[in-house]
């Protein structure tokens, strides 16, 4: 194999200090030939078949070109490179066929192993705006990646086996959550484990690190989604344990697509919906409240105890 391809894409860029950002089958970033000083992401490679291209400066080619041009320790020739790829898992891609959308992809299994080079150095301000100290961050795993200067939130399965983790950059700086492995099928992803929670009420979030906020404000019963869009096995494994649930999701559009799905995946729980001020849009169904926010994260102690006291039955709401 001349031209072979990291199994896993993501981590071999980790492995090369490229930092990205990823959007469907490709990841972006600043363009790495070092040729080019670039200040806006102009470069993007695509993960299934590692072919890159810069769209300012027309650098690109294969992932081994890649690895030829940017590694910093060295040995960066053209058949270091073959080498250092061949080191790492490979994916599976006949030769002459690069780039065409064939298989579905494989990615690396996380390991605990995967954790080791993040800490508990949380930075205070982060704390501070997040509403949680250290110690709740402790008790929930949470970590922190102090090169990309953002949390590492680990996620696990129905069985607490680790399957991955999101990275999430610091309160107000540029960039999106990513997931490690990229492409980690949602279902049955949940923070956090529902088997640990007691009682017969659920409240739903879409954020975890809302999960870790409403502990700290005393909700010990509280799980978030990652994101608002439910789905099927997850509604399952709610349905299962709950015989209420509160919908809390964020008071902007996907939250409110969340909410009428979650709704129709609920069918037969007994589903309440988290009472923002909504005069307008909810009409005479909606209990209008004086909460400011716009998301778990903006709302104070107790302002979420009132939306919670006044949450809305589904069958009420509107979003039906
Ligand atoms: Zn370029």
């Amino acid at each position: 194999m001349i031209n072979p391809v990291p199994l896993d894409v993501l981590a071999a860029l980790d492995e090369l200090g490229i930092e990205y950002s990823t959007m469907g089958e490709e990841a972006k970033a600043l363009c790495p030939s070092p040729e080019h000083d670039d200040t806006t992401p102009s470069w993007s490679i695509n993960l299934d078949s590692g072919m890159h291209h810069c769209f300012s400066c027309g650098y690109g080619g294969s992932f081994r070109r890649l690895v030829a041009d940017v590694r910093e320790d060295g040995g960066g020739s053209w058949s270091d490179a073959l080498l250092w790829i061949q080191q790492r898992k490979v994916k599976d891609i006949a030769e002459g066929k690069v780039g065409r959308k064939a298989k579905p992809k494989k990615y690396a299994e996380i390991t605990a192993a995967d954790l080791w080079e993040f800490d508990e150095e949380y930075p205070i301000e982060e704390l501070e705006f997040r509403g949680f100290d250290g110690d709740v961050a402790h008790g929930f795993n949470l970590l922190w990646d102090q090169k990309r200067d953002g949390w590492i939130i680990p996620f696990h399965n129905a069985d607490d086996r680790l399957i991955g983790y999101q990275f999430k950059p610091r309160h107000g700086t540029d960039g999106t959550p990513l997931n490690h492995p990229p492409h980690l099928k949602k279902s049955g992803r949940i923070f956090d484990n529902l088997g640990i929670i007691d009682g017969d009420l659920l409240i739903i979030v879409e954020s975890p690190l809302d999960v870790v906020r409403l502990y700290a404000m005393g909700y010990d019963n509280v799980v978030a989604l990652f994101g608002a869009s439910m789905d099927a096995e997850q509604a399952e494994r709610i349905i299962a344990n709950f015989s209420k649930v509160i919908l809390f999701f964020d008071d902007d559009e996907a939250g409110r697509k969340g909410v009428s799905r979650a709704l129709k995946l609920l069918k037969g729980t007994d589903v309440h919906v988290f009472a923002y001020a909504h005069p307008l849009r909810m009409g005479q169904y909606y209990v209008h409240t004086e909460v400011s926010g716009k998301d778990p994260g903006d709302l104070t102690k107790e302002e979420v105890a009132e939306g919670i006291s006044r949450a809305t039955p589904g069958f009420r709401t509107g979003f039906l």
